[in-house]
């Protein structure tokens, strides 16, 4: 009997696949047949080592999505390097804390640029070349905030908001083209982006006591629900937000 969650053959971008939870759906994908090209401004060595350990191929191939310059270049040369392109996953994004009233215009641009703005027109020219193949998958990595209001992080609400409609738009546009577009909204997952809330003793306890798991969440609990969303196990699921949150939204 087929696997359906089986990889073999295909090709996926993850973008910010140096660390945390991009690094660990890198790897996932891979540890289930894909190769992958590792997307982001820090060279991602040690996932390319992990990926090839795998018998997987892996290309690093180096872009700053902080503008939208890379993105057709970023899809280039993965389907040159790697002789294709049928995943993609937006995972790359910032951060930016400050109250409200004190906000600057430097901190939501620099959010709404990388966490929405790159992920539509990297969307768009993955989805070009998809369309005309008729078919492929994208998982852009949404948030907690894609439900919820957070504070102190006006822009990457605004932002993670604004991927969970992005990703039901684009479902909408393009499901009946053979592109499954999904998200992943990681509940308090311990990396570099929640550094500054781990080590806020406050913040940590409250985040803790509302978290039923009880524990944060590790990078490679995100790697099956990539692995799913990118599979033929997720033929029909269209516009779909997965939480992997430790049932923090059951509270
Ligand atoms: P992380 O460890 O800080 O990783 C972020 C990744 O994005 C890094 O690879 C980073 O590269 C990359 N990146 C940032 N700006 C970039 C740019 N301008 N160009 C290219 N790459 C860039 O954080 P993480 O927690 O794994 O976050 C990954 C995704 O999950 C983000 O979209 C984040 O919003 C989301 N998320 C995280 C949590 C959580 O609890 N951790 C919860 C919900 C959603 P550098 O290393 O070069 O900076």
């Amino acid at each position: 009997m087929t696997n359906p969650f089986d990889l073999t053959g295909k090709v996926a971008i993850v973008t910010g696949a140096n660390t945390g939870i991009g690094q660990a759906i890198a790897v996932a994908l891979a540890t289930a047949g894909a190769d992958v090209a590792c997307v982001g401004r820090t060279p991602a060595e040690d996932t390319a080592a992990q990926i090839r350990a795998l018998g997987r191929k892996a290309e690093i191939v180096s872009a700053d999505l902080s503008t939208i310059e890379p993105v057709q270049r970023v899809v280039d040369e993965t389907i040159e390097k790697l002789g294709g392109l049928d995943i993609l996953i937006n995972n790359a994004g910032i951060i930016r804390r400050a109250d409200a009233v004190d906000f600057t215009e430097a901190d939501w641009d620099a959010v709404i640029d990388t966490n929405l703005k790159s992920v539509f027109f990297l969307c768009q020219a993955a989805g070009r070349h998809m369309i005309a193949q008729g078919s492929g998958r994208i998982v852009n990595i949404a948030s907690m905030l894609t439900f919820q209001g957070g504070i102190r992080v006006p822009s990457y609400t605004a932002s993670k908001s604004g991927i969970g409609g992005l990703t039901k738009l684009l479902a909408n546009e393009w499901a009946a083209k053979g592109i499954n577009v999904n998200a992943i909204a990681p509940g308090y997952i311990a990396t570099n982006n929640t550094a500054a809330l781990q080590a806020d003793a406050v913040r940590n306890t409250s985040i803790l006591e509302r978290i039923p798991a009880g524990a944060w969440g590790e990078p490679s609990d995100l790697g099956g629900a990539a692995v799913f969303l990118s599979s033929a196990a997720a033929n029909y699921v269209q516009g779909h937000i997965l939480a992997v949150d430790g049932g923090w939204l059951a509270r």
